[in-house]
Parts: structure tokens; sequence; C-alpha cells
């Protein structure tokens, strides 16, 4: 759920749910982000809470995943920010092409093939993050400075950050291909099984709700 400083995140369990602010902390301060938490989860009914934590993490990916015959998985290889919920589906990614070539490729090929996977999974990773940085991009019902640092200030520099040259892969050309589609009026059947991360479904969905 947008809110002035982030979103909110909310994930009902068996026995409890669990809640999270996600928040730029150069652009608003804990007191801000804990009293507009605070509000909400009045709101929510929350009654009862236990101890709070703030955890910062970064967004990145390793450049070497895998080496050929050590596999860095989940957090090890690559985190990126958790608005699309995209870590489960990475390491899967990672586990999956590093069992295929295990199980299924012979040693020679080994050389050559784990440059390969690298840069299909560094190129996964880069296709999420302009994912989300896109999403963010496209704003939300508030006009606070959280969400227009995101749209004016972190989401111009998109190109610069996934410039082929810099970045070895061609996420940036495939999320190009993604934003030419849903701007067309009509999408034609052959495309709608295209990807850059996600399903060009997904960026329907995103662009439709939000208004790009
Ligand atoms: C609240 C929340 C909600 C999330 N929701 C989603 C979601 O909906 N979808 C999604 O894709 N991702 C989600 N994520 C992210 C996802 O859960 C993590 O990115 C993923 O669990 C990372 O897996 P991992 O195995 O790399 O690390 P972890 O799950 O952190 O596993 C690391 C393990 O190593 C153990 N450990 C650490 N240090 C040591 C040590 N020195 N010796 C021995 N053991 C050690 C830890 O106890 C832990 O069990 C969520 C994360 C959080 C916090």
């Amino acid at each position: 759920m947008a809110r002035p400083h982030g979103w909110i995140f909310v994930i009902p369990l068996t026995a409890h749910t669990s809640y999270g602010y996600i928040f730029n902390r150069d652009v608003s301060s804990l007191g801000e982000v804990e009293s507009d938490f605070d509000a909400f989860l009045e709101a929510d009914g929350v009654s009862e809470c236990e101890q709070r934590a703030v955890i910062p993490f970064p967004n990145f990916v390793h450049r070497q995943i895998y080496d050929g015959a050590v596999a860095r998985i989940g957090n090890a290889a690559a985190f990126m920010e958790p608005l699309e919920a995209t870590a489960i589906v990475s390491a899967q990614l990672q586990i999956g092409m590093v069992l295929h070539l295990r199980l299924n490729r012979s040693v020679e090929h080994l050389e050559r093939d784990s440059p390969l996977v690298n840069r299909f999974l560094i190129n996964n990773i880069l296709c999420y993050g302009l994912f989300v940085g896109w999403h963010y991009a496209c704003g939300s019902t508030y006009d606070s400075e959280f969400w227009r640092y995101a749209r004016d200030r972190a989401w111009t520099k998109f190109r610069k950050a996934a410039d082929p040259e810099l970045v070895g892969c061609d996420a940036l050309r495939k999320f190009d291909e993604m934003i030419e589609l849903i701007s067309q009026p009509v999408i034609g059947k052959a495309d709608w099984n295209r990807m850059c991360g996600v399903p060009l479904t997904s960026y329907a969905q995103i662009s439709q709700g939000l208004g790009h």
C-alpha cells in the first residue's frame, strides 16, 4: 500500500501478521516514518506489536554468481528492492540454471557455460531493477518528497545505470521494447508472452493502474 514516505507491506501468516514500511532514509526521517506507520497500524486495528527493527538493505547483483564450481544463491547473489517480491524467484532461477548445467552438460563446456549463466542471471536482476524503478517512477496517489524523488531524481539515471556497455547485457533494450509495446493501442497475440524480468501483462497492469 502506497504511503507518503514509501509503501507498506502486509503479510498475514497463520499466527501473526508482518508489517513493514519501505522508505528512503535520505528523504524521510525515522520519526516521520514511525508516526505514519503508527497511524496506519491504528487504522488497521493493530493493538499489539512485537519489537520493531529498522533494516537497511542494499540493492545489488554479484558479477560472478556462478564460477563453474561454486554458486551464490539468494541474498549471497543479489537483492533487488522488495516492491515486486523478486527474491524467491531469483533464487529459484539461480538454483535451476546451475543444477541444469551440472546435471546435463559435460565438464568441457564449463568455461563457456558459466559466463553465459552469469550474464543471464545478471540480466534478469537488471530487468527486475528496471521494472521496479519504473513502477516507482509511475508514482502513487501521494505527491510527496519520496515519490517525487523516485520519479524526478532516481529514475532519470536509469539509462546510464543500465548502459549495455557498462553492464555487459541487454536488459535496457528489452525494457525499452516492453514500454514500446504497452504504448501501442493494441498488443498483438504474438507479443503476449514477451518478458523483461516479468511478463508484458505485468507492465500493462502497472501502467494502467498507475496511469502511465
Ligand atoms: C518480511 C519479508 C518479506 C519478504 N517477502 C518476500 C516475498 O514475498 N517474495 C520474495 O521473493 N521475497 C521476499 N522476501 C525476501 C526473501 O525472503 C529473501 O530475499 C530470501 O529469504 C533470501 O534467502 P537466503 O537463503 O539468501 O537468505 P536467508 O533466508 O536470510 O537465509 C540465510 C540463513 O543463514 C543463516 N545464517 C546467517 N548467518 C549464519 C552463520 N554465521 N552461520 C550459520 N547460519 C547463518 C540465517 O539464520 C538464515 O537461516 C521477504 C523478506 C522479508 C524480510
